[in-house]
């Protein structure tokens, strides 16, 4: 195993701690000490020296899968996207799983040259776990569960008790759970039996929570697209449609810190204090949010309510590029907007959502996130261009000016995937 020191100009430990210069040393996969200033000359360099070295961006949502989706149905409105756009090329891919693995290897490709170490995958086939596990990247994968098509709900409830048990692709570094998908995809029974055969079982959930103001409209008024479709298919019945999505999941138990919320974009006060007192991680995705046009996410308010909060990119359908450069700058940019006050948000939260936060969510913070002594070699390095003058911290220069194509190293427990990518 390696076992040698990295050295930088900046040596970025955690979103408040920088070492200009610093290094660290590395030992079976760990970081064994961290220090300022300048190693040993004689010292095995693991990279080049000097730049920024920073932890791994831990990436808390994506579909890795969908990796050949990009364009479907781009300037469609978001339940049509839903509808005409990823549902037909999901039964394409379940048709040919080539597409999947396709589409999982070009994520994977994406995720380790913008400097992902980490990643939080949720599908409704586990085609990307074997590649992830062979990849080297650390992750979480849930397997997605659909429950509103079934025509007899007990009936698939108990299908599901009995025979989805998930398939032994777990690793240490890779992590497997359940992704009840929404409430609305999983009515309230469904969606309580999947998270206590998770809790049964000690796994994480990823659940989408109030992206769209159309589930929003029918979960608070029982009107709407959805409204009419579950009404249509005579199942209307099963749902609950008098307060909001967070609410009900909170009235039925299934929040906590081993639930992750993902968008969120809807949820009011009440639902922040719901999601604060319960410590349950949300992860905030906000390019595929601005893409799909659902709303601008209240994250200024999270923040100030105490939510644990993530940084997600979504998949490829609804995004461009899986870059947390991106994701980091447009959080920042669109609270700003939002709420028109530069004080709202700072380079440290983003840089936080984008590290620590994500390992938070994915319950990986004592491994991941930070660089310390006793956890993982997670770690990136940056070629940050010089500038005469520059006045802003290592963490501000990274969050504002930061480029996937700055990225020469990815590490993940010592290796150097980036290095292993281009072999
Ligand atoms: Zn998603």
């Amino acid at each position: 195993m390696n076992a040698g020191v990295v050295a930088a100009d900046h040596l970025i430990t955690d979103a408040a701690g920088v070492l200009s210069p610093g290094w660290m040393q590395i030992q079976d996969e760990r970081i064994v000490a961290v220090h300022e200033g300048r190693p040993p000359h004689d010292a095995p360099l693991l990279c080049e020296t000097g730049g920024v070295v920073m932890p791994a961006f831990v990436n808390a949502h994506a579909h890795l899968a969908l990796g050949t989706c990009g364009g479907i149905g781009d300037d469609l409105a978001y339940a049509e996207w839903l509808r005409h756009a990823m549902l037909p090329a999901v039964t394409r891919g379940s048709a040919d799983r080539e597409m999947f693995m396709d589409g999982a290897a070009q994520s994977i490709a994406m995720l380790v040259a913008g400097g992902i170490g980490c990643v939080a995958d949720s599908f409704l086939d586990p085609v990307s776990v074997p590649l992830l596990a062979g990849s080297g990247l650390r992750g979480y994968f849930g397997l997605e569960v659909f429950g509103s098509r079934a025509s007899d709900e007990a009936a698939f409830i108990a299908d599901f008790e009995d025979g989805r048990e998930l398939p032994e692709l777990g690793t240490p570094r890779v992590q497997l759970g359940h992704a009840p998908h929404s409430l609305f995809t999983c009515p309230p029974k469904v969606m309580a039996a999947v998270v206590a055969h998770a809790r049964r079982r000690k796994l994480r959930c990823t659940i989408h929570v109030d992206e769209s103001p159309e589930e929003h409209e029918f979960f608070l008024r029982g009107t709407g697209a959805l409204a009419d479709h579950f009404r249509a298919a005579g199942m209307l019945g099963r749902y609950r449609c008098d307060t909001s999505p967070v609410r009900q999941l909170a009235d039925m138990g299934l929040l906590g810190p081993d639930i992750m919320v993902v968008h969120a974009v809807q949820i009011d006060a009440a639902d922040i204090a719901l999601l604060a007192a319960s410590r349950t991680p949300v992860v905030h995705c906000p390019r595929s949010n601005l893409m799909l046009a659902v709303g601008l996410a209240p994250v200024a308010e999270m923040l100030a309510g105490g939510v644990s909060l993530a940084l997600g990119t979504d998949s490829l359908a609804s995004v461009p590029t899986l870059d947390m450069f991106e994701e980091m700058r447009t959080m920042l940019l669109v609270q700003r907007g939002r709420t028109r006050r530069t004080t709202s948000l700072g380079a440290i939260d983003a840089f936080m959502a984008a590290t620590l936060g994500g390992a938070r969510a994915m319950g990986l913070e004592h491994e991941t996130g930070t660089l310390e002594p006793g956890k993982c070699a997670d770690f990136v390095r940056l070629e940050l261009p010089r500038v005469v003058n520059a006045r802003r911290d290592p963490v501000s220069r990274v969050v504002w000016e930061g480029q996937v194509e700055q990225v020469t190293h990815t590490f993940v427990g010592g290796r150097d995937l980036l290095a292993e990518l281009s072999a």
